[in-house]
This record gives C-alpha cells, structure tokens and sequence, in this order.
C-alpha cells in the first residue's frame, strides 16, 4: 500500500476530527464522516445564544471548508469493527472500509443517571440546543404581561443551570444578561431569576484563583444566584429539585440548561480498546490506540498521557492534537518514524456575560470588556481556514457583535 492508496477515514468533524482532515487533505484519500453538515466552534455558542455572533460565524458547513480531495459522509456512525477495518452507519448504508482510522467523535451530555434530567432539560451543545433555550427564553418573556406583580413575574421567568464549570457560568451570565435587558425593554416589574447549581463547594472548580474572581465578581454584577454543595436529584417538565444540606427544595423553572457533564460517545462505549475508569480511550504519545496501530483517537474521547491536566477534555487539546496525528498518520504510511508531543495550556478566556470576558494569557489574568473583545481577536484566530477566519474577522470588525435582544415574537429581527 503506498500513501496515494491507503484509505484515510476520520469519524467525527469537531475540533480533532476537522483540524486532522485539514491537515491530511492530500494524502492519500481521505474521508470525513459527520453527524452533522457543519462544524461548531463550541467556545462561541453562548454568544450565539446572545446573537453576539451568527450562525455562520461559529458553524461553516463542511463544504465551505473543505478542499475537493477530502471525501464528505453526512452520516451517523453507529459501530466500527476494529477487526474487518470497517465503519458501519445508523441508516443501514454499505460500511465503509479503512486502511487508516481516526477516532474523533466527542463526547454527550452525561445526565448522571438523575430522574427526568433527559427527559425535561435542554442540553448546551449544539446550534439546535442554543436555538430552543433561546426560544424557550423569548416565549416565557412573551406570557408575561407588564402589569403582573413583581413576585409572579420571578416565578414565570426563573431558568435553572445545573453545573457551574466554565460552561455553566458562561451560560448563565450571558442569559442574565439577555433577561435583564429584555426586562427593561418591556418594562416588566422586578427581576429574571438565574439560579446556577453545583455539586462542588465552588465554581469554575478547574480554574486559577485569579480567573474565580472574575468570574465570581460577573456572576454578581449579572443577578445569578450561585448554588454551591447543592445537588439537583430531579428535573420535571416545570422545573426541578435541589437538594442541599439533606434539605430538598422544588423549584417551578421555564428551563431548566444541563452543563453538568460530559460522557464519551456511545460510539466509542461498544469499541473493544483499553480505556480508563472514565470510558476513555487509552493511547500511546503518538495518538495510536495500543492494540491497533492503524487507529489512532483524539479529543475528548482519549487519555492522552502527555498533556497538562487541566487541558482534559478541552478543543485547545483537541486542536492541538489534530496536528500530531495527521503528522504521525502520514509518518504511518510513508514507514517514517510518528512523533510525541507534551501538551501545554494555550491560555483561558471565559465569556462573562454579553459585556464582559476573562482571559487568562501569558501567565497574567485580565477581565471586563477589554477582554472581550481580545477574546474576540483569540477566537478569530482558532477558527478553520484562512479564509473563514478572514470573512469573519472581517465581519465582526466592520458588522460589530452587539448582543440581538430577546424581543417579543413576530419583531425579531
Ligand atoms: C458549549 C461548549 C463550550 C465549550 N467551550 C470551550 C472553551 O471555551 N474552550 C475549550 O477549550 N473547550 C471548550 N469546550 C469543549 C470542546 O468543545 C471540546 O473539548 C472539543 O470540541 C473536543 O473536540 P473533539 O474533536 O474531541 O469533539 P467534538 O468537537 O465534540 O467533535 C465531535 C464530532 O463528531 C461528530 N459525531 C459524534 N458522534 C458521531 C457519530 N456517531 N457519527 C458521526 N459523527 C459523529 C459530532 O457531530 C462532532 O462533529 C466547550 C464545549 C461545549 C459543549
């Protein structure tokens, strides 16, 4: 089998799965397989909740940034049988076989086994997700009339976030904020309610002290009401019950975001690899599964043994991965010698509502809308291809990323 021959096939097109193709994109012939037609710059999806951002923006179709000679399957990868090299798909189309694998699928939200959580609350994940929390927002907005009582108005627009790790406080700034405006524009009585609820004794638990403060200091200035050693043990269609000190508490709630977790792929439960206590995939520093050197895995699915720790389950490690593997998969099939690399934090910024930002850059930790928009200027530059960084550069420097206000239905704009 020579380079040109061998039959590259990558499962999954997020920041691992994406970045590999781009890099691989002429050797041999390579295929990506996505679930979905575009990629999502997951970092940017609160501001596309907030309409900070567009669509497009955070998520180019595939075919925007793909050269010809990467082969596209818009498909649902249900099982791979690591023994006949093959990829079998959801809908019963014919398997695809392999000479080389990439493992790259990502994670799910992990409900932990909490009753109802599946079922009645919306995950934070995906374009589709943002687009219901964003309406579920606007249509409890629209029920409320303006001269209803302060204390009814809380009750109807209370919204539950379950986890405050970056997503969660990312999350629930941003909706505060949305809410506190939309209340001023409709001249509605009192406050929105944000509650944001976490098992551990703090938020942001995997960050530095210094970025906690921001982020503390922005949850604040943003209304939230930060639950802590606070469990929810349910979630109903109306809300949901948190449970703190062995007091539990029902709470009625017009949505209620689950950030609590992530779990690996079902994709990569039924694959017969060694993995940790975690579900993930052990490999060696060349990203080469250890009993099958033609597959390699990346991302939130690997334990990679080289890298900082708090980069687990991160896109910088994804992305930064992506570049090893596709110099190691043509090192693979060309006989040359694959590569290892330590991984290292490339620094942190966290969206703090729709004004202000934290970043933590070069060892020094800054904060306010400064540091929003150098978050801006770090996104552009994470973004895929050249071209696509440019047209949205280019648009949030002239078209300006102010938020898009939630406003009664039938004027949005
Ligand atoms: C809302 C949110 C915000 C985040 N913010 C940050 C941040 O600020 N900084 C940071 O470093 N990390 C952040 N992360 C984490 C980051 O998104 C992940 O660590 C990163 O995306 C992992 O890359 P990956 O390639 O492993 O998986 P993903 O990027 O999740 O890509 C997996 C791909 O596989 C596809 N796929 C899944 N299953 C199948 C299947 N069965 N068949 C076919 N295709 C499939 C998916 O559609 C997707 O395209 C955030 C995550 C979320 C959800």
């Amino acid at each position: 089998m020579t380079n040109k021959d061998a039959h590259i096939v990558i499962v999954g097109g997020g920041f691992g799965g994406l970045f590999t193709a781009l890099d691989l994109a002429g050797t041999g012939r390579v295929t990506l397989i996505s679930d979905a037609d575009h990629f999502l710059f997951t970092p940017m999806l609160y501001e596309y909740l907030s309409g900070e951002v567009e669509e497009w923006h955070i998520a180019p179709k595939y075919k925007e940034l793909l050269e010809e000679d990467v082969n596209l399957i818009h498909d649902t990868v249900s099982e791979i049988d690591l023994d006949a090299r093959l990829v079998k798909f959801e809908n019963g189309a014919e398997s695809l076989s392999y000479d080389v694998l990439i493992v790259a699928v990502g994670g799910v939200t992990n409900y932990a086994g909490v009753p109802g959580a599946a079922e009645n609350s919306i995950p934070f994940r995906k374009i589709a997700n943002a687009d219901q929390l964003r309406q579920r927002m606007v249509d409890a907005l629209d029920h409320v009339p303006p001269d209803l009582p302060p204390q009814d108005v809380q009750r109807a627009l209370t919204f539950g976030v379950v986890g405050a790790g970056a997503s969660g406080v990312e999350l629930s700034t941003k909706m505060a904020d949305l809410l506190l405006d939309a209340f001023k524009r409709r001249a509605l009585h009192g406050e929105p309610r944000v509650l944001v609820v976490e098992m551990g004794d703090r938020v942001v638990p995997g960050m530095g002290e210094e970025i906690r403060e921001y982020v503390e200091d922005a949850l604040r200035q943003s209304h939230v009401e930060v639950h802590t050693l606070t469990r929810v043990v349910s979630v109903h269609p109306n809300g949901f019950t948190i449970e703190h000190n062995g007091r539990q508490t029902e709470i009625e709630a017009a949505a209620v975001v689950w950030t609590g977790g992530v779990r690996v792929s079902p994709v990569v439960e039924k694959l017969g690899l060694d993995k940790n206590e975690r579900g993930l995939i052990l490999v060696e520093p060349t990203l080469q599964t250890r009993r099958h050197r033609n597959v390699f895995a990346l991302g939130d699915i690997a334990f990679y043994p080289d890298a900082t720790p708090t980069l687990a389950g991160t896109a910088q490690l994804a992305l930064q991965q992506a570049g090893l593997a596709a110099g190691n998969v043509k090192a693979f099939l060309s006989g040359d010698e694959l590569k290892t690399k330590h991984f290292e934090e490339l620094g942190e910024a966290v969206s703090l509502g729709t004004e202000r930002a934290a970043v933590l850059a070069g060892g020094k930790t800054f904060g306010g809308p400064l540091a929003r928009q150098a978050r801006f200027a770090l996104y552009t530059s994470r973004l895929p291809t050249w071209h696509h960084r440019l047209r949205v550069g280019a648009s949030w420097f002239f078209g300006g990323t102010a938020p898009r206000p939630l406003l009664p239905l039938g004027i949005q704009r």
